[in-house]
């Protein structure tokens, strides 16, 4: 027997999903017996990520979103992906503060959060064809307070 558990969920790229995308990681994460903080952590990772998707990928119209989520032990994989515009440059997109959309009032701390609150982000992404996000989390690691 293995220890691996794993999951995948689609749904439409609506405003609502978000919350959705929040609740449905959260209580498939719960085996791995996180604090509240570290549960904040992913769920606000995968918010961010559900969002580009909604708002950039999808540009706020009809498409699906799915979530792949692996556990394994205590260890966290998570794939968003998208089949919307895709990024041009995925290295630019990434940098703190940098935004396709000012105007709209987003700050492009996105990708710097999932950054922050994950132990590592990948993001590979075909201009036109959409964009995948990894991101991968241990749980019940003891973080260092100074690096
Ligand atoms: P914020 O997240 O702070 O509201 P933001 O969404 O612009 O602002 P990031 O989440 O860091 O900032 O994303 C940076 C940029 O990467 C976006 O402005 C957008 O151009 C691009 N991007 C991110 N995710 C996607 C996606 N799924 N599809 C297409 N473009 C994306
Ligand atoms: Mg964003």
């Amino acid at each position: 027997m293995n220890n691996t558990n794993e999951m995948v969920v689609e749904f439409s790229s609506v405003a609502s999903n978000e919350r959705f995308a929040r609740m449905v990681v959260a209580a498939f994460l719960t085996s791995t017996n996180p604090t509240l903080e570290e549960v904040s952590d992913v769920k606000t990772a995968v918010s961010e990520a559900v969002t580009n998707s909604i708002i950039h990928g999808y540009e706020s119209k009809d498409g699906m979103i799915r979530i792949k989520a692996v556990v394994k032990g205590r260890s966290i994989y998570l794939e968003i992906t998208d089949e919307g515009v895709g990024i041009e440059d995925v290295k630019k997109a990434m940098e703190p503060l940098y935004t396709t959309k000012p105007q709209e009032d987003r700050s492009g701390m996105g990708f710097a959060f999932m950054e922050a609150f994950m132990d590592k982000v990948v993001v590979e992404s075909t201009y036109g064809k959409g964009t995948v996000v990894k991101m991968w989390k241990e749980i019940g690691v003891i973080k260092p307070q100074f690096e």
